[in-house]
């Protein structure tokens, strides 16, 4: 009698002393078989696509971005202005993928023209938008909002490629995409640029670069 009184008591202390959003988030997982993390619950994330240039990151970007339009969420995609090697108001990628996408010439213009009910935000092209990004896609996780971020995380000479790094301590899921090596065909995801300029960024240089492995890499003198 007494051990089942002390055991009604336990439960009922677990169970007041629960938030109702918790005990619910609980009762899915574990009677439902919901997993946490496709729970449409007000928690965001960030997730990463990075690698060299010809390696599908905005491949990637479109399907997962597609998988979200598809489960009826409502996702915005945006990309710097400064890239316009194919389209404004589309992220294309090198095998012909599409996705209509907002032009933003910085990284806080992001927030400014979000949608207070969007649940999930692509941005491509990230090594464009600089070390503001980072606050900016923190600030929109933290306010539950999902955020897919795709860019290179190295530069010509092989370099970390800001805001990436920092990017990848935040984010709670990173992909590395690779490419094929064009010297020997083994992974490669390094972008060997073929072209004599100390730009850190050449836009629009289609032929200029072309993807090396670690060991076919000639970073620049
Ligand atoms: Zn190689």
């Amino acid at each position: 009698m007494g051990l089942t009184t002390c055991l009604a008591g336990c439960i009922i202390v677990v169970v007041i002393d629960l938030k109702p959003s918790m005990f619910w988030l609980l009762f899915r997982q574990n009677f439902l078989g919901v997993p946490m993390d496709n729970l449409p619950e007000k928690t965001g994330w960030i997730e990463v696509i990075c690698g060299s240039m010809f390696s599908g990151k905005s491949e990637e970007l479109i399907r997962r971005l597609r998988r979200a339009q598809i489960a009826r969420q409502k996702v915005q995609i945006f990309k710097p202005i400064v890239d316009n090697r194919y389209s404004q108001d589309h992220i294309v990628s090198h095998n012909d993928q599409k996705i209509s996408s907002e032009p933003v010439s910085s990284a806080k213009e992001i927030l400014g023209r979000t949608d207070p009910d969007t649940q999930v935000v692509g941005i491509d092209e990230a090594q464009f938008l600089g070390m503001d990004l980072v606050a900016v896609c923190e600030r929109l996780a933290n306010e539950g909002t999902r955020v897919i971020v795709a860019g290179l995380d190295q530069d010509y000479r092989g370099q970390p490629f800001e805001p990436i790094p920092q990017l990848l301590a935040v984010a709670e899921h990173i992909t590395k995409t690779m490419a094929v090596c064009m010297v020997c065909g083994n992974q490669a995801n390094r972008s060997q640029r073929l072209v004599d300029s100390d730009e850190r960024v050449m836009v629009g240089a289609e032929g200029a670069y072309e993807p090396r492995c670690r060991r076919c890499f000639q970073p620049p003198q």
